[in-house]
């Protein structure tokens, strides 16, 4: 079994969203569990959208403050229809875009209840979930628009953390017994089944009253490597927007070099000290089940990536 794991601007956009299902179904093993995050820039706009929402009546009055709410919740809803519009074409559109507008509803109740009132981290965490859920739910559908059998998983439903919302601690032994209970229900080939492909979101969890949780910012990168860990999965990827990890921030120095390999340790203390390429919690599931790490990216697939194992 292998995880792969794509991050925000893998899955901006239906073009993208295409190339990420390409090197999906091109990969040769046989059961793979997908893991994305939040079209990119979404999340963002979540939060900008509770903070609005949550903020007291400002000078320039209620009537502009709902205007500004209203603007940005339907432009967060128009990036995830253009998404669908353009990659669901069959009689399924309408029941898709169904569905999705239930979603809507769901985010739109929630921030008409924190109309006003002072935005806790756990209405936070409720209004940034949608991201991962919009954008899971999507790529499932998209991928079996394409013919291939593909299941649509709830993360929150098999990962379970305490109730620090915003940057929840996992309960690793809960979690790991539900996601593999949850993978060998299904039958996969590694359990013995048939080929076996779903979607979840990364950075989501709730805790064991139902509560929905978030992992930390950019933490779907850890809901990777814990599903990884969970399942005993071959390896664990990350498919991002650069060949892998580097010397340097590739954006901000030039001079910055490709890092082929290193060890958990090393990579840690990197992502640590700011290499966003990979979220820090991210090591240490893999690292006690001694799963590689892979970085790639999405948009340069043949490029080798950076090894992260016991080197
Ligand atoms: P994703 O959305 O795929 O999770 P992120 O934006 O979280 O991607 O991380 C990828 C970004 O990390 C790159 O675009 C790059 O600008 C930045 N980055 C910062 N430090 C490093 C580094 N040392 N090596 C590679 N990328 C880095
Ligand atoms: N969507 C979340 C974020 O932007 C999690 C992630 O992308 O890893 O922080
Ligand atoms: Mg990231």
């Amino acid at each position: 079994m292998k995880i792969m794991k794509f991050g925000g601007s893998s899955v901006a956009n239906a073009e993208n969203i295409n190339k990420v299902i390409d090197i999906v179904l091109e990969q040769k093993i046989n059961d793979i569990v997908i893991v994305v995050s939040a079209l990119g820039g979404i999340t963002d706009n979540l939060v900008m959208l509770a903070n609005l929402a949550s903020k007291p009546v400002c000078a320039c009055g209620e009537k502009k403050k709902n205007e500004e709410s209203k603007k940005l919740f339907e432009s967060i809803c128009e990036r995830h229809d253009k998404v669908i519009g353009e990659l669901i074409v069959s009689e399924k559109k309408m029941k898709v875009l169904k569905e999705i507008s239930k979603k809507y509803g769901e985010l739109e109740e929630i921030i008409k209840n924190i109309s006003g009132k002072e935005l806790s981290k756990q209405s936070l965490d409720a209004v940034m979930s949608f991201g991962e859920l919009l954008s899971s739910f999507i790529i499932s559908e998209v991928i079996r628009e394409r013919g291939v059998p593909c299941e649509f998983v709830d993360s929150r439903d098999i990962i379970k953390t305490d109730n620090n919302f915003g940057n929840a601690e996992v309960d690793i032994k809960k979690s790991y017994q539900l996601i593999s209970e949850y993978f060998s229900a299904r039958g996969g080939s590694a359990f013995g089944g048939k080929n076996y492909l779903s979607v979840m979101g990364g950075f989501i969890a709730s805790t064991k009253n139902g509560e929905t949780t978030t992992l930390s910012r950019g933490g779907s990168d850890y809901t990777a490597s814990l599903v990884g860990a969970a399942v005993d999965a071959s390896v664990v990827e990350i498919w991002t927007d650069v060949d892998g990890l580097m010397t340097a921030d590739p954006r901000k120095f030039k001079d910055a070099v490709l890092i082929p390999e290193i060890s958990y340790e090393k990579a840690e203390e990197m992502a640590l000290a700011g290499a966003k390429v990979i979220h820090p919690r991210t090591m240490k599931p893999a690292k006690l089940k001694n799963i590689i790490i892979l970085i790639k990216n999405t948009f340069n697939p043949q490029a080798l990536g950076t090894k992260i194992y016991n080197k």
